[in-house]
């Protein structure tokens, strides 16, 4: 027997037509590309996305349609996260810190019809342009006034013109709840990025348990700044959750210094923010050498690497300001953990509490995660063992966006799939989870992969080079950055310099390892691979060694 309880989709556009029934006076305000600060009102947008949403079925945007995006967080690109999802289409938040060659891949991969872009991106767009085989029009995300002159790119449309085409008595379409809604691709393992498809269901349950209170705890009563890019799975989903509790939304656009920050931090008093550690090390270094105090920030989201136990204290003691230490990944839209402490926590010592802390936390109702060893047998909860993390649950990926190869899951022994994280961690018995390794082998820097095997591949390309591994040193400003280690060919001269200029106009310029050190042999396993986790143990510590003088 059924319950008798009405169906209902669960869809993306319900929480911008919600946030404007129930909180339409509520501020959105944004920093602009242009320069200016932008307010209007959760009423606006939502007008103003159902104007986009007719302006592109006019254009002949169908359901499925992939309409990508190169833009920073602000209003506009927050219209296209309802206008584009809204109307049936997927929208594909494609991050602008890429190599060019990979951003015209993401786009050919995805089959983007149209690239909506930031006027900071236009000479990205001007290089991949050419190269993007499916994308029938560029539009830039800017009134007529800012138009780029002479562009020399084909279809160049203007977004404010767009949106004066479209028309704000759209109606949204009732969809399939399990449709695509969001595309966005990592970088997170080996090979090509890949492309985790999310769906309106996987988005609002996300949103759902996202805000609860042992989560990010949102509400009405908050200011919510979003430093996460909005290219980085969906700003982890605080758009979505501003729109669904009715809180006030601020974004920085691409002001991320420490200083633009504060100014924005104060003005609009902002209750909440979010961002990772190489963010909030620019910010807490602005406010040590003003002297200045936070005067409305309660809490703190720091994720997407580990937060660093010094910025924690900072944070809470000298700011009073909570951190919430959350974990996730771009396969879990993301949020699979954040460390929110139980009752019993509450007496603990303060040094206790910041071991706590410093984990990643506990998992939100939906997400379930075991570790287990290399025979793939559940380790026990003890805090000590560590073992590869699991997920499952319903806004985890279950495949790849046109996957050409086997799918990501695996089968355990009682026949249940699972989504193996790439991470090695620890789950005490209190469910706190704690990352101590990782067995992808990629770098991640200030926040942003880097593909340690496409630096090898490259110095593996030099005349000179017999042998080349790539690790994660640790970095004292950006938590990870690359090392490469190298063996030279017998009778062959190489230096640093050299080496490091063979990269030069092939990756992006962030990409660039930051030191070569030369060595005799790498050392290698039985199978012959590289023993990557003996090189880290051995020149992990290089950067901060080099840093410290
Ligand atoms: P992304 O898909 O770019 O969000 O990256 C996800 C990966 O970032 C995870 O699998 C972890 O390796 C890493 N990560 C995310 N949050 C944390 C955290 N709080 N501590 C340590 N590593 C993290």
């Amino acid at each position: 027997m059924n319950g008798l309880m009405m169906q209902k989709q669960l869809l993306i556009s319900s929480l911008i037509v919600h946030a404007d029934r129930h909180h339409g006076d509520t501020e959105i305000v944004s920093r602009r590309v242009e320069g200016d600060i932008h307010r209007y009102t959760f009423r606006d947008c939502h007008g103003r996305a159902r104007q986009m949403a007719s302006a592109l079925t006019r254009l002949g945007v169908k359901h499925s349609d992939r309409i990508g995006t190169l833009a920073w967080n602000g209003y506009r690109h927050l219209e296209l996260y309802f206008g584009v999802s809204g109307m049936g289409a997927i929208l594909h938040t494609i991050n602008p810190r890429l190599h060019e060659d990979q951003v015209a891949y993401i786009a050919n991969h995805a089959e983007d019809q149209y690239i909506f872009f930031d006027l900071t991106f236009l000479s990205l767009i001007k290089a991949v342009a050419g190269r993007c085989e499916t994308v029938k029009a560029f539009i830039a995300m800017t009134d007529r006034a800012h138009m780029p002159k002479d562009a020399g790119i084909d279809n160049l449309l203007c977004y404010e013109d767009l949106v004066q085409q479209g028309s704000s008595e759209y109606a949204w379409p009732i969809l399939d709840e399990d449709a695509a809604s969001t595309l966005c691709y990592t970088s997170g393992t080996t090979g090509n990025p890949k492309g985790a498809l999310y769906s309106h269901r996987s988005s609002l349950l996300h949103t759902y348990a996202a805000a609860l209170p042992d989560a990010l705890n949102c509400s009405a009563r908050d200011v919510i700044l979003p430093v996460v890019p909005m290219f980085h799975v969906n700003a982890w989903g605080l758009p979505y959750i501003a729109c669904m509790v009715g809180a006030k939304l601020v974004f920085p656009g691409p002001a991320l210094d420490g200083k633009s920050l504060y100014e924005l931090l104060e003005t609009e008093q902002i209750t909440l923010s979010a961002g990772v550690p190489t963010v909030w090390q620019g910010l807490l270094g602005h406010l040590e050498e003003t002297g200045q105090q936070f005067s409305s920030m309660r809490r703190t989201i720091i994720g997407g690497a580990a937060c660093p136990p010094a910025m924690l204290r900072k944070f809470q003691e000298t700011y009073g300001v909570a951190v919430l230490h959350a974990w996730g990944m771009t396969e879990l839209s993301p949020i699979g953990t954040v460390g929110t402490m139980k009752a019993k926590h509450l007496e603990m010592s303060p040094a206790e509490r910041y071991a706590m802390q410093s984990k990643q936390g506990r998992v939100v109702f939906g997400v379930d995660m075991k570790i287990v060893g290399t025979d793939g047998m559940e380790l026990p909860w003890d805090g000590a063992t560590s073992g590869d993390l699991l997920v499952r649950g319903p806004w985890v990926v279950r495949d790849y966006f046109r996957n050409e190869g086997d799918g990501p899951l695996l089968v355990d022994r009682e026949g249940q799939a699972w989504f193996p994280t790439g991470d090695v961690a620890t789950l005490d018995v209190d469910g706190f989870m704690q990352i101590t390794d990782r067995s992808k082998d990629v770098i991640k820097s200030g926040g942003e992969w880097i593909g340690s095997i496409d630096l090898e591949n490259i110095a593996m390309g030099h005349p000179a080079v017999s042998m080349a591994a790539c690790i994660a040193a640790r970095h004292p400003k950006w938590d990870e950055r690359p090392l490469l280690i190298v063996v030279r060919k017998t009778g062959t001269e190489l230096s640093r310099e050299q080496l490091l200029g063979f990269y030069e106009g092939k990756i992006a310029k962030w990409w660039t390892p930051d030191d070569v050190v030369f060595i005799d042999t790498i050392p290698l396993g039985a199978t012959g691979k590289i023993q990557k986790n003996r090189l880290r143990e051995q020149f992990g510590n290089h950067l901060m060694a080099k840093a410290a003088g």
